[in-house]
C-alpha cells in the first residue's frame, strides 16, 4: 500500500507489549481468549499494511505470576519467576499459531533457551527479521528472576531501536487514580515521562519506566479491546496515553 498522509506511519518500528491479563476471559476464565488471538492478528495485519515493523512482547500474568505465587503459596521467588517467564513462552506460542494461521509471517524469539520451541533471542538476528517485513514474539521476558514482561519490553526495544512501546492492556490509558475504584479518575491525553514519575502513575514498574526515561522512549497505553487502537496510535493519531 504506497504511504500517504493518511496511512504514513509515526513509528516506523514499535514493541508492542500485551500483558497476559489482555489474553484472558473474564466470562469463562479461559486464560487464552481465542477471539482476543484473532483480534490481534487483525491489528497487526493493519500494521503491517501500513508498512510498521512490529515485535510483540507478551506477559504471563493469566497463567502464573512469580510474586504472586510467593505470597499465595510460598513458591520459591525465582522458581516462581521462571514458571511465570514460561507461562509467556505458552502465550508467545498461541499467538505464533493464530498469526501463522492468519497468514503472517513471525518468529518466536527466547530468552531462555529452548531451541526446539523457538529461536534464541539475537538482537541481530531479531532486527533482520523485522526488516524482512516478519512479525517478532519475544517470549521468557528477559530470562531473568526478579524482572518483569514490562522490563523485557524497555529492554528490547531500546536493543532493536525501536521508535515507542505501546502497551497494550485492559485499560484504555493512564489515570490519575484507578478506574475501577474511582468513577471521577480522569484519563490523561499526554503525560512526560517526568510527570508521570513525579505523580507515581505507575505506567509500568520503576524499573523498566525508568529505562524508557533515560532513553526517552514514548509508551503508548491503550485498550486491547479497543478496535483499530494500535494502528491509531501508530499513526501518531490520539488514542491511549502517550507519555513522551
Ligand atoms: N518474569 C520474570 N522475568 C522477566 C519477565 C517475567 O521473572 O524478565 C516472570 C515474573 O514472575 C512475572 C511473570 O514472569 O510475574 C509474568 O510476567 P508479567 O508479570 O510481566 O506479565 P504481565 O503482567 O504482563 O501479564
Amino acid at each position: 500500500m504506497p504511504a500517504t498522509s493518511a496511512n504514513k506511519p509515526k513509528y516506523r518500528r514499535i514493541v508492542l507489549k500485551i500483558s497476559g491479563e489482555a489474553l484472558r476471559n473474564d466470562a469463562t476464565g479461559e486464560s487464552i481468549d481465542s477471539s482476543v488471538l484473532d483480534r490481534l492478528a487483525e491489528e497487526l495485519r493493519s500494521l503491517q499494511k501500513i508498512g510498521t515493523q512490529v515485535a510483540v512482547i507478551v506477559g504471563g500474568g493469566n497463567i502464573f505470576r512469580g510474586l504472586a505465587g510467593a505470597r499465595a503459596n510460598g513458591t520459591d521467588r525465582t522458581t516462581g519467576d521462571n514458571m511465570g517467564m514460561l507461562a509467556t513462552v505458552i502465550n508467545g506460542l498461541a499467538l505464533m499459531d493464530r498469526l501463522e494461521k492468519a497468514g503472517l509471517e513471525c518468529r518466536v524469539m527466547t530468552a531462555i533457551p529452548m531451541d526446539r520451541i523457538a529461536e534464541p533471542f539475537i538482537q541481530r538476528r531479531a532486527t533482520r527479521h523485522l526488516e524482512r517485513g516478519r512479525i517478532v514474539i519475544f517470549v521468557a521476558g528477559t530470562g531473568n528472576p526478579y524482572c518483569t514482561t514490562d522490563y523485557a519490553s524497555a529492554l528490547r526495544a531500546n536493543e532493536i531501536g525501536a521508535d515507542a512501546i505501546l502497551k497494550a492492556t485492559k485499560v484504555d490509558g493512564v489515570y490519575d487514580k484507578d478506574p475501577m475504584k474511582h468513577k471521577d479518575a480522569k484519563r490523561y491525553d499526554r503525560v512526560s515521562h517526568a510527570e508521570a514519575l513525579q505523580k507515581r502513575l505507575g505506567v509500568m514498574d520503576a524499573e523498566a519506566f525508568s529505562l524508557c526515561e533515560a532513553n526517552k522512549l514514548p509508551i503508548i497505553v491503550l485498550s486491547m479491546s479497543e478496535k483499530g487502537a494500535v494502528k491509531k496510535a501508530v499513526l501518531g493519531q490520539r488514542i491511549g496515553t502517550l507519555v513522551a
